[in-house]
């Protein structure tokens, strides 16, 4: 295996420690019969950029485990590349501006006994465990959730790592042009969309229409207006949050 991680650890299927560092990737004890060809144990940052550029040259696939709370193990695959980054666990906070920079393998628990020494909160879930990398997308209901709303709403910016292991920072000031995609939905009385979403102004960001189709065409069914009905057809614009 030609990866070399500046400083994790990886195995491949068959190796010692391979089987311990798979169950280690789900928190209970409902581990499923799914075997990544190879897990990396992610030290820092540089190792998630070296993982992805691996899996990219490879054609692998990657799972990503954070705090390994989710019921169906979905970061658990068979073959490809499994991420386990529940050792990015840094968490520094900055009482003057209120905010806090942590790495996905955070606990909320954690996080927030640290932001309640300087009378400070973050919407983090009610069980322990649960980190912040997979709860920030498949949970996010936490306490004081109604006033905060999702805890998404309560983060500034990420560092992503791309599918081609390219590191950026994104944020609402990082967003290239003005983002804002027209899309046209034609629906049944009952709000079910029929065909395919049309894209009638482009965003200019080829991404994030194609973010915008995908979104539309996930959600099947359109919610109905105040008056009971679905106006037809729908004309929506999708611009980021800022
Ligand atoms: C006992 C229990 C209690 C819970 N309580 C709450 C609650 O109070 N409120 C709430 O909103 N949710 C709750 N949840 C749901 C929980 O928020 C989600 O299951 C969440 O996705 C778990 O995050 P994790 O990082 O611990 O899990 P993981 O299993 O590590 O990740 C969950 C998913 O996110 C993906 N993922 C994780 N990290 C990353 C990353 N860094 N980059 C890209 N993808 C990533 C994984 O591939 C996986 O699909 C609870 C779950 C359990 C099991």
């Amino acid at each position: 295996m030609n990866l070399a991680l500046p400083d994790g650890v990886a195995y491949e299927r068959g190796d010692d420690g391979y089987e311990a560092a798979r169950r280690a990737t789900v928190w209970n004890a409902r581990l499923p019969d799914r075997f990544p060809d190879v897990i990396v144990q992610a030290h820092t940052e540089a190792d998630v950029v070296a993982a992805f550029r691996f899996a990219a040259e490879h054609s692998h696939r990657v799972g990503v485990r954070s705090g390994g709370h989710s019921w169906a193990a979905n970061h658990v695959r068979d073959g490809g590349v499994l991420l386990d980054v529940s050792r990015l666990d840094a968490l520094a906070v900055d009482p003057a501006t209120m905010t806090a920079t942590g790495g996905p393998g955070r606990k909320g628990h954690e996080m927030c006994a640290a932001l309640a020494d300087q009378g400070l909160f973050f919407p983090a879930g009610h069980c322990k465990g649960v980190a912040v990398g997979g709860y920030l997308l498949q949970g996010g209901y936490g306490w004081n959730g109604r006033v905060l709303g999702p805890a998404c709403q309560s983060v500034i910016g990420l560092d992503v790592v791309t599918a081609d292991g390219e590191q950026v920072f994104a944020d609402a000031d990082h967003i290239q042009g003005n983002p804002s995609a027209e899309v046209e939905v034609r629906t049944a009385p009952d709000g079910t969309i029929l065909g395919s979403p049309r894209l009638v102004k482009s965003s200019g960001v080829k991404a994030w229409d194609e973010a915008v189709l995908r979104a539309i065409e996930k959600t099947e069914v359109m919610p109905r207006d105040v008056d009971g009905r679905v106006p037809a057809p729908l004309l929506i614009e999708l611009r980021p949050k800022r």
